[in-house]
C-alpha cells in the first residue's frame, strides 16, 4: 500500500501522519498543541464539566482543544509530541 510521504530539505522521504481525533476527556486544555502547530488546526473549546468529573472547577464548563481545521493538518506530529495526556490519535494517509 502507498501512503503520502514527503521530503526533508536534503532530499530524504519521510511518512506525514495526520491527525484524526483529540480525545476531549483526556484534554486538561494546556494549550501546548495550540501553541506548536502552525497549521491553525485548533480551537479552544468550553464543554459542560459532568457531575462525575475529577478536578476543582470554578464553574460547570471546563476548556479543552478542539480540531477546528483538521484538513489544514500536515502530519508533522509536532501537536502529539507535546501533548502530556497522549490525546491524539494520528494515521498515515493513502496516496
Ligand atoms: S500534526 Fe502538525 S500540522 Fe497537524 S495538527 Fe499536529 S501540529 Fe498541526
Ligand atoms: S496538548 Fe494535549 S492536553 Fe494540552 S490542550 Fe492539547 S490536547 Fe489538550
Amino acid at each position: 500500500m502507498a501512503y503520502v510521504t514527503g521530503l526533508t530539505k536534503s532530499g530524504e522521504s519521510w511518512t506525514p501522519e495526520f491527525v484524526e481525533s483529540l480525545d476531549q476527556a483526556s484534554c486538561i486544555g494546556c494549550g501546548r498543541c495550540y501553541n506548536v502547530c502552525t497549521r491553525d488546526v485548533f480551537a479552544p473549546e468550553e464543554i459542560e464539566v459532568d457531575e462525575d468529573d475529577e478536578g476543582d472547577y470554578d464553574d460547570d464548563v471546563r476548556m479543552v482543544m478542539a480540531l477546528a481545521n483538521v484538513d489544514n493538518c500536515i502530519g508533522c506530529g509536532a501537536c502529539a509530541k507535546s501533548c502530556s495526556k497522549n490525546c491524539f490519535t494520528s494515521a498515515t494517509m493513502e496516496a
